[in-house]
């Protein structure tokens, strides 16, 4: 089998069948280069999904099959370029959302367009909409309080039969559920009122679509697509930021739903007022419903999230290697699920069972691009201030309790933090022995869970050292 054929194999059982059908199915090998390996999508909205989607899987096998690793780039098949027209040929069905725009429009709604004898229900939504993830739903969300106001905020908006607010503006870093959200939104509005109209698309995709109507000279349908929809929902709203005819469209389509009492939901990696490049009535317009962000992870949430994520997929994996994985993949959920992914392809590919001691080997390189960069030091010097201490009590040997319970702290920190081992982290703190540090790290995790006071010095303390 050539390589191209066990990296596509590979890539199938890791995404699955219908992920793979979706978006991978049709890319192609360009080359494999000494300092890249070239793969083709045949538009550029599959490249840019692909790239923002699959990056981490396609470098992945790709470095299984190579034996080291090596960038992947996609690119647009050349020939494809150009956007063809809606229904010019059929290869239309690769635009994106693989529908022209009339069919897409009529793909993401149901009901009320539909021919009176069709069926009431929506159709199977795989063929309908390949925008959605099945598989992010409310059900499949994990609560957590970094995440709980913006989830409350979601399923109230799904659950309303009037608009509750408008919009609803979610907010945070990469891969903490904004889409997921989002899509979470759209199945249950689907499966609950499949006559109203949903739009989900991303800030990119409506530009791309809009460059589009005015090179067609089409800005009517464009226009009447958008503003007859009972939700529209944008995703990643900070894209359109330095783009002002753009900007301009999407501002008149909001107002306009808005003012028909329709709903929007948006969401980007920024609040509207820390919105970039974009002009501030419309940061100040998209602050006026509910504005709700989603937090960073915490490891509580992160390992509810594995658990959830093993009993949909099946799979089994110890508690420590799941705390382990929890501990120390903190960027993002996305993050989280590559590592567990990369782990279940040890599992199967070896039939075998995954120690925590060998989780470290098999996701050397994820772990080491989560490593926070922070420094024992640095853990020391937060900590005495936050205490009123001075650095060197980190060092001295001195037991009273108001000294060694911060110590115990900052110990603590530095196994959360740092990839320092035990004995290194002992060093580090006067040359105290490596059964010190776990007594103190036990210690720490003992009390948090009775000391609220404590608790919240220690979070304080997490926040401040993360954020650097
Ligand atoms: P964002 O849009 O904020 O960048 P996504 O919604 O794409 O992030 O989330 C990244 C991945 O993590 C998705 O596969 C999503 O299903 C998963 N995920 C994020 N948050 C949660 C959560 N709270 N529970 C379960 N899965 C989550
Ligand atoms: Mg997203």
């Amino acid at each position: 089998m050539d390589q191209w054929a066990r990296v596509q194999r590979r890539l199938r059982t890791r995404v699955g069948d219908m992920a793979y059908e979706s978006w991978l199915s049709s890319l192609a090998l360009v080359r494999i280069a000494r300092d890249c390996v070239e793969i083709s999508a045949p538009t550029r909205f599959m490249c840019h999904w692909v790239t923002n989607h699959y990056a981490q899987a396609l470098e992945e096998v790709w470095h299984e099959e190579l034996g080291s690793p090596r960038p992947i780039q996609v690119t647009v098949r050349a020939g494809d370029r150009a956007p063809s027209l809606p229904g010019s040929t059929p290869s239309v069905a690769l635009e994106p959302p693989s529908l022209s725009p009339a069919a897409f429009a009529k793909s993401l709604s149901t009901g009320s367009k539909d021919p009176p004898n069709a069926s009431p229900r929506a159709p199977p939504l795989e063929t309908e909409s390949p925008v959605l993830d099945r598989r992010c739903t409310f059900d499949t969300f994990v609560v957590g309080p970094p995440n709980e106001l913006a989830h409350a905020a979601a399923l109230r908006l799904a659950e309303a039969d009037a608009v509750p607010f408008n919009p609803l503006f979610l907010y945070g870093g990469v891969g903490l559920g904004k889409t997921h959200l989002m899509h979470a939104i759209a199945w249950h509005i689907r499966s609950c009122s499949p006559q109203r109209r949903i739009i989900y698309l991303t800030a990119e995709n409506f530009m791309y679509r809009f460059v589009r109507a005015l090179r067609l000279r089409d800005t009517t349908t464009f226009k009447e697509q958008f503003r007859s929809v009972d939700v529209l929902m944008i995703d990643d709203l900070q894209f359109i930021g330095g783009r002002e005819a753009t900007q301009e469209e999407f501002f008149h389509t909001f107002n306009a739903l808005v003012d028909n009492n329709r709903q929007v939901i948006a969401s980007a990696d920024k609040s509207p007022g820390d919105l970039e490049g974009v002009e501030e009535r419309l940061r100040s317009r998209l602050g006026w419903g509910l504005v709700a962000d989603l937090h960073p992870t915490t490891y509580e949430l992160r390992l509810g999230i594995l658990h959830s994520k093993c009993t949909q997929l099946g799979v089994q994996f110890s508690r420590s290697v799941l705390e382990f994985l929890a501990a120390r993949i903190t960027s993002s959920v996305r993050a989280l699920e590559g590592a567990l992914h990369r782990l279940i392809a040890e599992m199967t590919l070896r039939s075998g069972v995954v120690t925590v001691e060998s989780v470290p080997d098999l996701l050397g390189d994820l772990l080491s691009a989560n490593a926070p960069r922070v420094r024992v030091e640095d853990i020391q010097k937060v900590v005495a201030q936050h205490y009123n201490l001075h650095t060197f009590e980190m060092h001295s040997p001195r037991r009273a309790r108001a000294v060694a319970r911060p110590r115990q702290v900052a110990m603590y920190l530095a196994k959360q933090l740092t990839t320092l081992s035990l004995p290194e982290i002992g060093r580090k703190f006067g040359g105290r022995d490596h059964t010190t540090v776990m007594h103190a790290v036990r210690r720490v995790e003992c009390l948090l869970k009775e000391d609220r006071l404590l608790a919240g010095d220690v979070d304080i303390l997490l926040r401040s050292l993360r954020s650097g």
